[in-house]
């Protein structure tokens, strides 16, 4: 069995605030927010990164993501004012969990270049 946390959220080994589930994704908030909506789109699947993904095979999960992430921010109620996608991957970017997630984060205003 995975130690992933991430996959250990998708098996309710730990519990996590979840907004979104289907049967090839699941969205919760993070656990250490950086905006007043801070919530994590992952597929159920363990991808460790972008990178790992296939391109012929995760195609369509890779778009399923990026439509979640903008049914989520709908849910949050953030689509009017603006949303942030972010998706870290490797040392330099900072990604800390290798288990492919994408960030969705607005409820403020946000500069750029991010950090
Ligand atoms: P990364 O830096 O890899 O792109 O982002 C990982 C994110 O996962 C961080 O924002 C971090 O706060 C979040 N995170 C790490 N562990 C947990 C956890 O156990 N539960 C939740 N909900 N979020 C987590
Ligand atoms: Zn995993």
């Amino acid at each position: 069995m995975s130690e992933c946390i991430f996959c250990k959220i998708v098996r309710r080994e730990i519990p996590a605030d979840i907004v979104y589930e289907d049967e090839i994704s699941l969205a919760f908030r993070d656990i250490n927010p950086q905006a007043p909506t801070h919530i994590l789109v992952i597929p159920k699947e363990h991808i460790p990164s972008l990178v790992d993904a296939d391109p012929v095979k995760h195609e369509a999960l890779l778009g399923h993501l990026l439509l979640v992430a903008r049914r989520v921010a709908d849910l949050e109620g953030i689509t009017d004012s603006g949303f942030r996608i972010v998706i870290n991957n490797g040392k330099d970017a900072g990604q800390a969990v290798d288990h492919l997630h994408v960030h969705v984060l607005g409820g403020r205003e946000m500069g750029w270049p991010p950090g």
